[in-house]
């Protein structure tokens, strides 16, 4: 028997109807998504000089902490842009604005994690509203794992504040936080 190579066709037709018409980002979201790439860019520019910070500072094992944080926010920058492009969006790629270079303590440098991060959680927050706003659930679906990673993110960071608080700035103290968060694994917080 012949296939029915008509009938492929339309099921074919309907796929690219399908596509354009559900699965299509909105030009809204997709700008906002560019926005999030962005910001997410600028936290590994924000760890990385924070990295370099806390080496210059003699702490090893926050500067290795930091690193590894960075390169936590360059792969939420590649997560962004992989799902701009699934969903056939465009990936704009925007300047990277300045970050501070110098921290007055350790404790300044945690403290200004935990307030970026918050910031951060923000962002996403916002993004999944406008996610649900559109009725946009690949979107939706994406976003859920940064809003459980915001959770982590600002718990990592809310815990290594406390444990600073705790030992306040004394040498023994820091010097074995030093350690600890040098042992910090890939893939860790
Ligand atoms: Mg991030």
């Amino acid at each position: 028997m012949q296939p029915d190579f008509n009938f492929n066709k339309n099921v074919n037709k309907e796929l690219h109807h399908k596509k354009n018409c559900i699965i299509m980002l909105d030009s809204k979201m997709e700008d906002a998504l560019n926005q999030q790439v962005n910001a997410e860019l600028w936290s590994g520019y924000l760890y990385l000089s924070m990295s370099y910070d806390m080496d210059n500072k003699g702490y090893e094992g926050m500067a290795s902490w930091f690193a590894l944080q960075a390169k936590e926010e360059f792969e939420h920058a590649t997560r962004f842009m992989k799902f701009i492009g699934e969903m056939d969006g465009r990936v704009t790629l925007m300047p990277v604005k300045e970050v501070r270079q110098e921290w007055l303590s350790v404790a300044d440098a945690f403290e200004d994690t935990l307030k970026h991060e918050k910031v951060v959680t923000g962002r996403i927050h916002q993004l999944m509203g406008m996610a649900i706003e559109l009725k946009d659930y690949a979107t939706q679906s994406m976003l859920k794992w940064f809003i459980d990673e915001q959770v982590e993110e600002e718990d990592a960071a809310r815990k290594i504040l406390e444990k600073l608080k705790r030992i306040e700035n004394s040498p023994g103290g820091l010097y074995a936080l030093d350690k600890q968060l040098g042992k910090r694994a890939n893939g860790e917080d």
